[in-house]
């Protein structure tokens, strides 16, 4: 089965590695529904989108709050009639060493990474269920895999992605619905825009590839697990990270 005409929902879409997600599916022919919280930047995704030859429909919307997240879907799912593949890609980070880590920046990671998911994830198995086919991709963390200092928060609902997408894997595959996750390293986007450059150069040391990647690989990996080419791949986490966590 190709991709053209397929409905796709990107979490995050508004700048970053959702927005390349965003326009590589949108090279191949899918249809996007693109959730973020900034209607302007979703505007510019839909404009690349456009150039890509592409269509996409705006939700802004918070993906840590159940309600609004569960009728954006629904709206998406009567919109289109379907709902193929699910992007679960917005993310944020508050980093602290965890004496100094605020109860409140602890909690905003985790439900807005991890409670997230779960949002999107319940929103989306009904339309999946009744097509008997879905494709649920979420983007995890290196950091969820090794760990790093300063990122327990973060770390922390990166791996709780990992048992969430094997645990899910496994309640959906009868039903023709695979769940895999993509595990970037370092890529370059606004998240590692503001590392300072003492972190840049240490992470830079442990990287075989000796670069940060770029948003379009990640998006190639997610284009990978999204088509027929990985039919019989499910709770995989596929990590893209120059080799980091080999
Ligand atoms: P980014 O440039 O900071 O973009 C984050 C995206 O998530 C934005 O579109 C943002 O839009 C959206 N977002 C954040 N909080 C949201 C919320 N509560 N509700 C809805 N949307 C929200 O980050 P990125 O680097 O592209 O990261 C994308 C994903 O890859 C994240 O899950 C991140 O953890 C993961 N990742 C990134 C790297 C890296 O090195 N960059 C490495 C490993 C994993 P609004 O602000 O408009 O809501």
């Amino acid at each position: 089965m190709s991709l053209r005409d397929q409905v796709a929902i990107v979490t995050g879409a508004s700048r970053g590695i959702g927005r390349a997600i965003a326009v590589r599916l949108a090279r191949e022919g899918v249809r996007i529904a693109g959730l973020a919280r900034t209607r302007e930047t979703l505007e510019e995704t839909a404009r690349q989108v456009e150039s890509a030859g592409g269509k996409m429909t705006l939700y802004p919307c918070d993906i840590a709050e159940t309600g609004p997240v569960a009728t954006a879907i629904e709206e998406i799912a009567r919109t289109w009639s379907r709902v193929d593949l699910l992007v679960n890609n917005a993310g944020i980070t508050r980093d602290n060493l965890l004496l100094r880590m605020k109860p409140e920046d602890w909690d905003l990671v985790i439900q807005t990474n991890l409670k997230g998911a779960f949002n999107t994830c319940r929103a989306v198995l009904r339309p999946m269920l009744k097509q008997k086919y879905g494709r649920i991709i979420n983007i995890t963390s290196v950091v969820g895999v090794v760990g790093w200092p300063g990122q327990t928060n973060y770390a922390a609902s990166k791996a709780g992605l990992i048992g969430f997408t094997k645990s899910l894997a496994k309640e959906v595959a009868s039903r023709n619905i695979t769940v895999n996750a993509v595990a970037p390293g370092f890529i370059v986007t606004d998240m590692t825009s503001n590392l300072s450059e003492e972190i840049r150069s240490e992470a830079l040391k442990t990287i075989p590839l000796q670069r940060f990647g770029q948003a379009e690989e990640i998006a190639e990996a997610v284009v990978f697990l999204a088509s027929d080419s990985s039919s019989y791949i499910t709770g995989q986490v596929l990590q893209v990270d120059g080799g980091l966590a080999m």
